[in-house]
């Protein structure tokens, strides 16, 4: 029975020097995952591996989903752990297995062989040779294959013997936490739950900021994003999302600015405020959700214009996708059926029918100087009575 997993990495294995930053960082979140399944696990690292092993009952569909959503793992090994390693007796439970996992199905195959046991009774080559011959004895429908094998039989000696024939694909990328932390601008769309989860897919850790418009927009828009962090949380581990009153901010640009050049002015601002509270909180980076093209305020002349406003870098994961595939990822990672609920976003409530699609800077940066006399003050007030939740799936 499958009491164990091996799980293996490919691209953290190469960082050199700081490969124990990466590896002590995957084991944590490996960790993390497991704390949301029934059982206990011992997870451990050695050799370049990281081993789990059920202490008890446990729910493999359960640790499988958990590891599968855990960044950093190339593949997932559903391992059989042998007490007794007499070669004999490891030889009959991998043949059990083999059974288990392939039933009767004719396959071709090949040994391979580990061991860190520097006294086991045969040599690694042995291993191969030996069980390789035990299977073909025991298996009728097996056959050898060295260079092409559909399965890879593998047989590791440790304290005890671990014998595997599967691998389950992980979800790739870096451990989260390993590539610094970040600042996500999430709205309740489609677009920027995916920008996060692709951030976070390459070890960067995520922190998010909403901008709501109460009574414009509703505590069920708010709801909404609080539960898109949840989904994103599920892959990002825990997220600190930073709810903001955009509502008198919108109004006074509402009332000084020219309407076609609301939405920019607008995005200006929040990305200020994201920079800002950015800043407070170790970000060294804002993300969005921007898809060059995709709306007027996401021109290329748009997002130069918006983009201006910032001095840290702002990552765009989306911006040369289309729509459609931004919608193929949220629907695999589950924020699609959320972000299509119809709650009303602050960016819609005060829209322009035409909307600038070609803004220029000074233009723009001319319209803000009628903000002069209270933006600041807003600005700092909007900032120091944000609230601050926890989201964690
Ligand atoms: P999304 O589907 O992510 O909402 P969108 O296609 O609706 O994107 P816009 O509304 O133009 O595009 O927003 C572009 C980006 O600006 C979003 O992806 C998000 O990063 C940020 N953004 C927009 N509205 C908000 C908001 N209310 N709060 C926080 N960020 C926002
Ligand atoms: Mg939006």
């Amino acid at each position: 029975m499958v009491k164990a997993f091996l799980i293996k990495y490919s691209e953290i294995g190469i960082k050199g020097k700081n490969r124990y930053i990466f590896e002590n960082a995957l084991r944590d979140r490996v960790v993390e995952k497991l704390r949301n399944c029934e059982g206990k696990f011992l997870v451990e690292r050695e050799n370049g591996r990281i081993y789990v092993e059920a202490e008890g009952d446990y729910d493999y569909d359960e640790v499988i989903g958990q590891l599968t959503k855990c960044f950093g793992i190339a593949h997932i090994c559903p391992v059989v752990l042998v007490e007794d390693k007499s070669f004999e007796h490891v030889c009959r439970q991998l043949v059990d297995h083999m059974e288990e996992e392939l039933g009767g199905r004719t396959f071709t195959f090949k040994v391979f062989a580990k061991r860190s046991d520097k006294k086991y009774e045969r040599t690694s080559p042995q291993i191969c040779q030996d069980a390789g011959e035990y299977i073909l004895n025991h298996m009728p429908n097996a056959k050898v294959d060295v260079h092409h094998p559909e399965v890879s039989v593998h047989v590791e000696i440790r304290h005890r013997a671990y014998v595997y024939v599967t691998s389950i694909k992980g979800p790739g990328g870096m451990p989260v936490g390993t590539s610094g932390k970040a600042m996500l601008l999430l709205s309740g769309g489609i677009d920027s739950p995916v920008a996060g989860y692709m951030m976070a897919k390459r070890g960067v850790q995520i922190e998010a900021v909403y901008f709501h418009a109460p009574p414009y927009t509703s505590e069920r828009a708010k709801q909404k994003v609080i539960d898109l962090a949840g989904l994103v949380s599920d892959y990002a581990g825990e997220i600190r999302l930073h709810i903001v009153n955009f509502t008198d901010i919108q109004m006074y640009i509402y009332d000084k600015c020219p309407h076609d050049e609301l939405t920019i002015i607008m995005r200006r601002y929040m990305m200020k405020i994201a920079e800002e509270i950015a800043g407070e909180s170790g970000c060294m980076s804002l993300v969005t959700g921007e898809s060059v093209g995709q709306v007027a305020s996401q021109t290329m002349q748009s997002l130069v214009v918006t983009n201006a406003v910032c001095t840290m870098p702002v990552f765009r994961p989306v911006i040369a996708f289309d729509k459609q595939e931004i919608i193929d990822i949220a629907e695999k990672i589950n924020t699609f059926e959320t972000s299509i609920l119809p709650y009303e976003d602050c960016c819609t409530t005060f829209v322009a029918k035409h909307p600038v699609t070609k803004p220029e800077l000074e233009k723009i940066e001319k319209s803000e100087r009628k903000l002069e006399e209270k933006i600041n003050e807003m600005f700092a007030k909007a900032i120091s009575e944000r609230e601050t939740i926890v989201v964690k799936k």
